[in-house]
């Protein structure tokens, strides 16, 4: 079967040009004008009218909650809103129900994945038995079963022993060591960003050092054990200032912002509000403006969501007893490009690298993150003309905890392909 999608802008060694796809049996066959001259009439034709036709999104950071925790998202929803936010390929956190922490749990999980996600699902297994103990899992086992990496993320990993022989083990496997970063003895019971704002609203503060003080250790840890470590959702000056001197001293470090961290800060916290509590959790505008520097001078290496849905009632209240987490999917790519390419702080190729092309590379997902003849075609239809706003009602994923509801935005996906298939068009409601 073949489709043909005709006048889509493209970028090309870094601007739009104008552009016919073919795609025949799931992959990109050709691109360029009159296509049907070579390759005949296509089965079926999209227009894309002259809108931007990305690579699909890839997103290493999402939770999907099933097993286990299936009131608050499954993998249908939640691959749904993936497709919906333009994203073709998300990595699935292991903090779920069973912990696919045995090479026959990951061995289900990659199988379910298969059965019921609208777009390609890389899998987690995590670093310790039930991402409590001291136990390691299995890591050559876990590969075999299909896991792309090994995350305890939720909860940092608290000895500095343990986190040596989990990234000696993981090396050893070629598994990529995903880490949520934070001290518990220095966390205390915070449930936002610790400093003035916390101290006004008499709210428990979370300190930056919690966060900073463990990639410090655990870069020295991944230099010795020589694994490829990744640091989960840096929030923090110091947390970014770290990753840059490990990069320097030619350590393999790589690490991921989530968007909230970068569009808002604990100013924007002016009531006890749940929607946002998070964890890490919003920091100073000093923090934020250190994270833009990252992302301009290539520390941070690519922006993840975070993904974390919840129900209602779990984020109702106060913030001293919600939930920490909000959703992502869905607004992650509207919200950055509203924010940094529309006002020309980050190029339109780089805010696609960041969200597309270096996640890909960098975790060995070698079939996305590419938009050219041979590779799977998946990608995204975006209109990044036309003004919206974002509304809770048009999302598919379960949970309503986004604090972007109300934002006036670019950037509407218009359809996903995954695999050459239509996983989401505007038509569909959620
Ligand atoms: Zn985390």
């Amino acid at each position: 079967m073949s489709t043909l999608i005709k006048d889509a802008k493209v970028l090309e060694a870094g601007h739009l040009t104008l552009t016919d796809i073919l795609i025949e049996n799931g992959h990109i066959e050709a691109m360029g004008h009159e296509l049907h001259t070579k390759y005949g009439a296509a089965d079926h034709v999209i227009c894309a009218g002259k809108h931007f036709v990305t690579p699909g999104l890839v997103d290493v950071h999402v939770h999907l909650r099933e097993p286990g925790l299936t009131d608050k998202e499954t993998i249908d929803t939640g691959t749904m809103a993936a497709a919906h936010g333009g994203f073709t390929t998300v990595g699935a956190m292991p903090n779920v129900e069973p912990v696919p922490d045995t090479p026959e749990k990951v061995a289900l999980m990659v199988a379910e994945n298969a059965q019921k996600a609208h777009v390609h699902v890389a899998q987690y297994a995590s670093i310790t038995k039930q991402r409590t103990s001291e136990e390691l899992v299995d890591f050559e086992g876990v590969k075999q079963a299909g896991a792309f990496a090994v995350s305890n993320d939720g909860s940092g990993v608290q000895t500095a022993e343990t986190m040596y022989q989990a990234m000696c083990g993981a090396a050893k496997a070629g598994l990529t060591v995903a880490a949520h970063v934070e001290d518990e003895s220095l966390k205390g019971d915070g449930v936002m960003n610790a400093g003035p704002v916390a101290d006004k609203l008499g709210l428990p503060g979370i300190p930056g050092i919690s966060e900073s003080s463990q990639i410090a250790r655990d870069v020295l840890l991944a230099e010795a054990s020589g694994v490829h470590y990744h640091v989960c959702h840096v929030s923090t000056a110091e947390s970014v200032r770290v990753v840059r001197d490990a990069k320097r001293a030619g350590i393999n470090v790589t690490c991921e912002v989530a968007p909230h961290h970068l569009l808002l800060t604990d100013e924007d916290i002016t009531m006890d509000n749940p929607m946002l509590k998070m964890n890490p959790p919003l920091r100073s505008p000093k923090d934020r403006a250190a994270l833009i520097a990252g992302l301009l001078d290539g520390t941070i290496d690519m922006i993840a969501t975070d993904h974390a849905p919840h129900t209602d009632a779990q984020k109702a209240g106060s913030m001293r007893t919600a939930a920490f987490g909000i959703t992502g999917l869905e607004t992650a790519f509207a919200t950055m490009y509203t924010t940094f390419v529309k006002t020309r702080i980050l190029t339109l190729s780089q805010l696609i690298d960041l969200m597309s092309t270096k996640p890909a590379q960098l975790f060995g997902l070698h079939q996305a993150g590419q938009l050219k003849p041979g590779t799977p075609a998946d990608l995204a239809i975006i209109d990044l003309e036309h003004q919206y706003e974002i509304k809770a009602d048009q999302m598919f994923s379960k949970g309503h905890n986004s604090p972007f509801v109300g934002w006036q935005v670019y950037g509407d996906v218009l359809m996903t392909l995954v695999d050459g298939q239509v996983a989401y068009g505007k038509d569909q409601h959620a």
